[in-house]
Order: structure tokens, then sequence, then C-alpha cells
């Protein structure tokens, strides 16, 4: 396995055109804007927790749709999309 490095902006918009899923499917996401490095929109565990298990204990999240992320100018996470496919 290489090691887990940062997406670059054309790997995240290819994530975002590549991400077909249901528009209205619910992600999680922190509250800061996509330029303040709250770029990434996460799949949840089904705990209101990143499948991918970035943040910590005390990392805020907040729900919304993926067409609202988007709208936030929000790309999905690539390391919860790749959980999501194994
Ligand atoms: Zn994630």
């Amino acid at each position: 396995m290489p090691a887990e490095r940062p997406f670059s902006r054309e790997e995240r918009d290819e994530l975002a055109e590549n991400d077909s899923r249901d528009k209205s499917r619910k992600v999680i996401t922190t509250p800061t804007s996509a330029s303040d490095g709250g770029y990434a929109y996460h799949d949840p565990d089904g705990e209101d927790h990143p499948r991918c298990n970035t943040g910590g204990p005390d990392t805020e999240f907040v729900e919304m749709t993926v067409d609202e992320a988007k709208r936030r100018n929000k790309s999905p996470c690539g390391f919860c999309d790749r959980l999501s496919d194994s």
C-alpha cells in the first residue's frame, strides 16, 4: 500500500465528477469552508463520524446532502471513496 497522501485539486474534481451517487444522500463535513481546508465531505459510518476516520473526538461535523456539499465547493473524500469500494 502506498502511503496516504493528500489528493490534488484535479483528483478531487475527478472524484466529484465520478460521484454519481444520489444527490440527496447524506454526507458529513466540517463546518469550515472549502478554502479553509474543509474541502471534503465524507461518508458517515453510521455514528456521525467519517468512515475514513478523519478528525478527532472534538472535530465538529455537520450533516448535509451531497448536493449541498457540492454547492459549498466541497468534493468527495478520496479515502471514504476507496473504503466504500472495498
Ligand atoms: Zn473521509
